[in-house]
């Protein structure tokens, strides 16, 4: 019989490791390895997914327009230009399969988000890494790895899992330096917890060769309702429309979506929240020997002597129930990323931190 074998690449993808939420033995699981949102989505999400429900014998609005609308009012943008999608990682995945092809490449940084590799790959094309400076996105690295080739760049801003950023005139210069037929994508799904930062969307609306990906996941706590956005030139959009399965979202994702969008009150407690809760877990950890760089997200990058430590630690947190995440496998195998949790959470984390400090002197 004859073998039956997927396209090139397939085989080279390793499967995503969601972040853990069981742990054997143990009741009082906290789980921080998957930079959601500690106090849940705004109590109006929940509420419009009530209302929604009965409507489910229904097919979904194929536009979104509803939702577009939502998110242009709220951030000042063209709902013509926005996209709505299975989360962000969807529209990383409509992009990937509309411009990589075979013999394409599709760049990203060192420490980059994983389904850039996996949807590029998927699309039959090849992902190129380029170097980063110290854990920080570098756009002259990321320019100089640019070939004929090079369809697509792809840079979380700030980036997943270091939780550094690069500023507007960075970015205007790597849009600028890059080939004619490559197109920029700034992933923006940490945008929203950097205080003025628009996540590109000027830059979108400035030039042909810029698209910007957004998230429900992360401030506004729906990541187990799976919606995310795209904002990009119009022929951009038109492009990925064609390949949107028409029926993407459901009502129920669109619904609360909106409610979620519209209840700022909700957004910036939330926000403020992180934003004091992270520079006191930095500061904790940091006392404790563990230091971090400055992140502008919802997680830290906890940094060990040694991938040993880095996993005893794992370990020892594990066991009292809190479950981070080992990011070896994003060339980082001496740190932990820990999502900013709630008070609590942020104590249980240093206590534990500080416990295994304890057991070894
Ligand atoms: N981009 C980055 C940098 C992320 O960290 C994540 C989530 N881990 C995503 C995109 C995808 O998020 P979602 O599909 O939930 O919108």
């Amino acid at each position: 019989m004859a073998q039956i074998t997927p396209q090139p690449g397939i085989m080279e993808i390793a499967l995503y490791e969601g972040g853990q939420s069981h742990v054997e033995g143990v009741n009082d699981v906290l789980k921080l390895s998957s930079n959601e949102n500690p106090y849940g989505p705004s109590p109006d999400a929940k509420q419009a997914i009530a209302d929604a429900i009965g409507q489910i014998h229904r097919y979904p609005n194929t536009d979104h327009l509803p939702l577009r609308e939502a998110i242009a009012e709220v951030h000042g943008l063209d709902p013509d230009r926005i996209i709505c999608g299975v989360g962000s990682d969807e529209i990383i995945q409509f992009l990937c399969q509309a411009y990589a092809g075979p013999g394409d490449e599709v760049l990203h940084t060192e420490h980059g988000f994983a389904m850039y590799r996996i949807s590029a790959l998927a699309a039959g094309a090849t992902p190129v890494e380029a170097p980063e400076r110290e854990r920080v996105t570098d756009v002259d690295a990321l320019l100089a790895a640019c070939t004929e080739r090079t369809r697509l760049v792809f840079i979380a801003n700030p980036n997943n899992p270091t939780g550094t950023m690069i500023g507007g005139n960075e970015l205007a210069r790597l849009a600028d330096g890059l080939p004619e037929q490559a197109i920029l994508v700034l992933d923006g799904a940490y945008a929203e917890f950097v205080d003025g930062y628009d996540g590109g969307a000027a830059l979108v609306e400035a030039r042909e060769n810029v698209v910007m990906t957004r998230t429900f996941s992360k401030l506004y706590g729906l990541g187990g309702l799976r919606v995310g956005w795209g904002y990009a030139p119009k022929p951009i959009i038109d492009v990925m429309n064609r390949i949107r399965m028409p029926f993407n979202l459901s009502e129920l994702q669109m619904a609360a979506a909106i409610a979620a969008i519209r209840d700022r009150s909700w957004a910036v407690r939330c926000k403020a929240e992180n934003a004091r809760l992270r520079v006191w877990l930095a500061e904790e950890l940091a006392a404790l020997g563990v230091p971090s760089d400055t992140s502008l997200a919802n997680f830290i990058l906890a940094r060990f002597a040694s991938a040993a430590e880095a996993e005893a630690v794992d370990a020892h947190l594990k066991s009292r129930g809190v479950i981070v995440r080992r990011v070896a496998g994003y060339g980082l195998p001496h740190c932990l990323r820990i999502t900013v949790g709630d008070d609590a959470g942020c104590r249980r984390v240093v206590e534990g931190v500080r416990s295994f400090r304890e057991c070894l002197s």
